[in-house]
């Protein structure tokens, strides 16, 4: 550059002295003076109009003109194109970020250092009921007002989170739902903040009905446990002659009995959460599994009343389900063991297969039983939800069976439907979905 630039001024000091030498004037250094300055007024002309565009609008720089200053320019142009294509491509990495951050399930929300909302996502948006634009450099604290979160946001002691209701709405939640909501925050780049928001609500449900689950299994043993221990001492400490003793014993093995029907009703619906999906590939005869309902279906009902039950079992269809045989198995039985224990002896127990119209398969019991009032219907599915405590316990109820049946119903897409009248009795019912029904298969005599 030196160089170019000491060739300029030679050459206009060159040209400057041949102009004068010509004119015959003989004042060789005053040509070269008035080359130098001619040389000068050129540069700062040039200079001074590079430095115009830059001051306005670089984007007007000349392309490739002569000399150092066009080559100046043309290095600017291009130093400033490469800054321009860097910053659009951060620009689109925030963008990219800022996506990734919108997609979350988890609200996220930046503070200033003074507590206001730099940017926030939708999820924080709608958890908090705040709008993500127009709520932007407000002070949050005014804006979500819960007193424990004002609280632990102004203690700077974010150790652990903050549980609160969301004052807004959680991602799909219905306002009659309360949501809970878990804040955290994260303090970084000096005293800004940012919050991490999380929908506890499944969790806090969750964790409320494993507690109350544990409650009523200990509820349940402990029950027959006193009564067995109250046997056991009777036998140790009282002289009891030979009839007694069985009377007792018998007694603690009704007891005991109880407890194991517990226990495998608990094993049985922790299979059936842990095991995979029935396979759609084992055909079972409706016949087969009326057969054993049947057998079972009486010896309960001769073992509960002395008149029994009018028992009857139609199928409609010669038909085969597809799925686990055991838990079909299960769920008939458990239908129709439920409609046998709570119909009073002489009562009507019909059991029924059909194939609906669409193509479905539909196994019902229908009873004439006592009934069940419709705020119950709901919950009965629910663990060890009862109505008649007593008349459960009596029939060796556990309190888990239609959980058991609706498991099964699930894990075959079969949909249980109940309906009940007070006073006339109830009809249970499977639908099984049309993919696991088909016609038997006639068997080779
Ligand atoms: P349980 O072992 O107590 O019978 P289930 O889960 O099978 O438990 O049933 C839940 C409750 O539903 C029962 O306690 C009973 O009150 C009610 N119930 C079930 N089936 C019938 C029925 N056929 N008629 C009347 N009440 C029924």
């Amino acid at each position: 550059m030196p160089f170019r630039i000491a060739t300029f001024l030679i050459a206009s000091l060159l040209l400057g002295a041949g102009a004068v030498a010509i004119f015959g004037w003989g004042f060789g250094w005053l040509g070269a003076w008035l080359g130098a300055v001619l040389w000068l007024g050129l540069d700062a002309w040039r200079a001074d109009r590079l430095l115009r565009v830059l001051r306005n609008d670089a984007s007007g720089l000349p392309s490739r003109g002569p000399g150092v200053w066009g080559e100046l320019s043309e290095r600017i142009r291009k130093l400033l194109r490469d800054r321009e294509q860097q910053t659009r491509q951060a620009e689109d990495r925030l963008q990219e970020f800022l996506a990734a951050i919108q997609a979350s399930p988890n609200g996220v929300v930046l503070l200033d250092e003074q507590g206001r909302i730099e940017w926030c996502n939708q999820t924080a948006a709608s958890q908090f009921g705040i709008d993500a634009e127009r709520d932007l450099a407000q002070h949050l604290a005014n804006l979500v007002r819960d007193p424990a979160f004002v609280a632990y946001l102004a203690s700077w002691n974010y150790s652990r989170d903050v549980v609160i209701d969301a004052p807004g709405l959680g991602h799909g939640h219905q306002r009659s739902h309360p949501v809970r909501l878990s804040v955290q925050v994260h303090p970084y780049a000096g005293n800004r903040r940012m919050l991490l928001t999380r929908d506890i609500t499944a969790l806090e449900q969750a964790e409320a009905m494993r507690r109350d689950f544990v409650a009523n299994v200990s509820h349940e043993i402990r029950t027959p446990l006193t009564v067995l221990a109250g046997f056991v001492e009777t036998l140790q400490n009282l002289p009891l002659d030979a009839d007694e003793r069985m009377r007792y014993l018998s007694l603690m093995g009704q007891q005991s009995h109880r407890m194991e029907t517990l226990v495998n009703d608990l094993l049985t619906l922790s299979r059936l959460e842990g095991s995979a999906p029935p396979s759609g590939s084992q055909w079972i005869r409706i016949r087969a599994l009326f057969a054993q309902c049947e057998d079972e279906g009486r010896g309960l009902s001769g073992r509960l009343t002395p008149q029994g039950h009018r028992l009857s079992f139609t199928v409609d269809a010669e038909s085969e389900v597809s799925g686990a045989p055991t838990e079909l198995q299960s769920a008939m039985s458990n239908l129709l063991s439920n409609a046998i224990r709570y119909t009073p002896g002489g009562g009507e127990v019909a059991v029924s297969w059909r194939v609906l119209p669409d193509g479905r398969g539909e196994y019902a019991v229908k009873d004439t039983g006592p009934g069940i009032a419709a705020e119950h219907i709901p919950r009965l599915t629910e663990r060890f939800y009862r109505i008649d405590r007593s008349r459960s316990r009596e029939t060796g109820g556990t309190g888990l069976g239609l959980a058991i049946v609706k498991h099964i119903a699930q894990r075959h897409g079969a949909e249980l439907r109940i309906e009940s009248t007070v006073g006339k009795g109830s009809r249970f019912a499977l639908v099984f979905p049309a993919a696991r029904v088909r016609e038997a298969r006639v068997m080779a005599k």
